[in-house]
């Protein structure tokens, strides 16, 4: 079961990660062209604003040189020497002239041409490809300002092989054009500066001439084929070498507005830019940046990475919580499984304790009805306990009520004979005599009717040389039909014990008369008591002059039924019964042989601690009645 979840969690898992990667994947293939546009587009907005840059370098320097022709011709000195073209000290002058103008406006050149196209005076007239005496009446700028604007050219120097841009302005003797002053200046400072940048410039003609180019490579290419009129054009004017016009390969389109995407193959090799271009229409250029897409692509291949990147971190999380979420639920599963094993177990275990404790109630209660039938056996054992002792003491009894019925009847006898002779005061005393006697019976009858009286259960004070005493006169008639003593000095003060009348009082015979028994065949058997009366407790020894008890039997003889005396002597109950009664009452009976010999009894009992009255001989006397 567990493995089997755990498998499906990790296919779950391993179904996201492949949705996630499949579709990372999708969304590059989706997303690729788009970023790679907006990335595009972003170069050629850049590109734009560098265009923008590079255009005002440019028409700044057609503005600043514009106007200058127009002002050179202005010199007086000009007119002086088109209409004196053979003086040589004024031809030499202008050129000197002409050579610190040139510095100053750091112009190529500066030269002045008569109405032919004929140079006659030159900024560079000391300069080995000096321009003096060499004819441009073919050049546009010249004819331009001959016809009294201002020309303005852009081609290669056909003396210097310099790419110029030329102006020119009419040189006027009145309402008369005598001659034409031409300025040229060179553009390869321009494009040293766009050499530097990562982009390209490009600058072309109307006719598409590549004419100014950041790559050196690319002058005098043209954009597009060049018409035949284009061509005789370009030949009449000797503006480019011809043998140099060769295409550039190039596709456009469109990308955004105002850019388009330009792709350029040049010495086998093809290279993407996006491109933007502005048209200078003074001077009828077109210059256009291009910017190469490589960096647009890199940026995009980056942004892709980055996008594939956050879609599989996604894609991991995404997982990592299913996982997570699954193994939680799997947890929670096993979790209620357990606990309902442990409910079932638990409620099973309730059953059980249930059980047990129905069990353990009926025991309790199997144990309360025998205790109760315990109880009651031991009381039934107590009476017949004391019936056999009253059955042992039936003989000495016996005596001591024959005894005086025939010193009765004797007395009697004497009486009615007495009477009959007269003798009445003879006759009083024996019935006096009778009177006394039946005092004595009625007393001995009274002890035993106590004593054969059913026990109380309750356990409450009592007083104990009251118990003695009474136990005394009950044994007195079997003391005295053995010529036996009991030595015991009564203590002047009542001592007070927890007990019960009757209870205790048949311990104490019981001791007596096992004394007695055990002295039998001594002819004046003496039975030494003493009480000694201490804080808690108060003991009671009863020692007799006998054998003692046989070594190894002090434990056996309180068992029920051990006896060593004849059948119809002793049930082997007494002591049995005694020490169960002492045990009831929180006291203590022991045996113990005395050194001199004869065995001595210990009854202990606990005082009375509190204030509370006892039950007196008197007090059980009433209740018995
Ligand atoms: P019974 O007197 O009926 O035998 P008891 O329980 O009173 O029953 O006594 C049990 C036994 O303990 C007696 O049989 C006797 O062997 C022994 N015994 C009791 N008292 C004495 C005593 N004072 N001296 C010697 N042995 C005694």
């Amino acid at each position: 079961m567990e493995p089997l979840k755990t498998t499906r969690v990790k296919v779950t898992s391993s179904i996201i990660l492949s949705v996630f990667v499949v579709g990372s994947f999708l969304v590059a293939l989706i997303a690729a062209p788009l970023l790679e546009r907006y990335f595009q587009i972003q170069a050629g907005l850049r590109g734009k604003d560098t265009l923008q840059l590079t255009v005002a370098g440019l028409t700044g320097a057609l503005h600043r040189y514009e106007p200058l022709p127009s002002l050179i011709a202005e010199k007086a000195i000009l007119v002086e020497l088109l209409n004196a073209p053979d003086n040589e000290a004024l031809v030499e002058a202008v050129n000197e002239d002409l050579r610190l103008a040139a510095f100053r406006l750091k112009a190529s050149d500066i030269y002045i041409m008569d109405v032919t196209g004929t140079t006659i005076a030159t900024s560079n007239y000391k300069k080995e490809l000096s321009f003096l005496g060499r004819n441009f009446a073919y050049r546009p700028y010249f004819t331009q300002a001959l016809e009294g604007g201002t020309g303005r050219f852009f081609a290669l120097g056909s003396t210097s092989g310099e790419r110029g841009y030329f102006f020119g302005a009419p040189i006027e003797d009145g309402a008369r054009i005598i001659g034409v002053v031409a300025l040229k200046f060179t553009v390869d400072s321009f494009e040293e500066a766009w050499r530097s940048a990562d982009h390209q410039i490009i600058v072309s003609d109307l006719n598409g001439v590549v004419f100014m180019a950041s790559q050196p490579d690319w002058h005098f290419k043209t954009l597009r084929p060049l018409s035949r009129t284009d061509m005789l054009e370009i030949e009449t004017n000797r503006q480019y070498p011809k043998d140099q016009l060769m295409p550039l390969v190039n596709t456009m389109s469109p990308l955004d507005d105002g850019l388009d995407t330009v792709q350029i193959t040049d010495a086998g090799t093809t290279t993407n830019y996006v491109s933007s271009s502005i048209y200078l229409a003074n001077a009828a250029w077109n210059v256009r940046i291009l910017v190469p897409t490589t960096r647009a692509r890199t940026q995009m291949l980056a942004a892709l990475l980055i996008l594939v990147l956050a879609i599989m971190l996604i894609g991991l999380a995404f997982a990592f919580y299913i996982q997570r979420r699954a193994r939680l639920l799997e947890r929670l599963e096993t979790q209620q499984a357990a606990q309902e094993q442990l409910e079932t177990r638990v409620a099973e275990r309730t059953a059980d304790l249930n059980r047990t404790n129905e069990q353990l109630l009926e025991e309790v209660s199997e144990r309360k009805a025998a205790e109760n039938r315990l109880r009651r056996t031991q009381a039934e054992l107590v009476q017949a306990g004391k019936l056999a002792a009253l059955g042992q003491m039936s003989a000495a009894l016996s005596h001591e009520f024959n005894q005086p019925l025939a010193a009765v009847k004797s007395y009697a006898d004497n009486a009615v004979k007495l009477l009959d002779i007269g003798r009445t005061d003879e006759t009083r005393e024996n019935v006096t005599r009778i009177s006394e006697m039946a005092d004595r019976m009625a007393s001995i009858s009274k002890h035993l009717r106590n004593f054969a009286r059913r026990p109380g259960e309750k356990t409450r004070p009592v007083v104990l040389t009251q118990i003695i005493n009474d136990s005394r006169a009950l044994v007195q008639p079997r003391l005295k039909s053995a010529n036996a003593s009991l030595e015991f000095a009564i203590p002047d003060k009542d001592i007070q014990v927890l007990g019960g009348h009757i209870r205790l009082q048949q311990v104490i015979v019981n001791l007596f008369t096992n004394a007695l028994d055990a002295m039998k065949d001594q002819a004046h058997p003496v039975i030494d008591m003493t009480l000694e009366d201490q804080e808690t407790h108060c003991t009671l020894t009863v020692r007799d002059h006998g054998p003692g008890v046989l070594e190894g039997e002090f434990e056996k003889i309180f068992d029920p039924f051990y006896t060593t005396k004849q059948p119809g002597e002793g049930m082997g109950l007494g002591l049995s019964i005694s020490y169960n009664i002492i045990k009831d009452f929180g006291g203590d009976l022991r045996v113990t042989n005395h050194p001199d010999g004869g065995a001595v009894f210990e009854l202990t009992l606990r005082k009375v601690t509190e204030d509370q009255p006892a039950q007196t001989t008197k007090e059980l006397e009433t209740a018995a009645k």
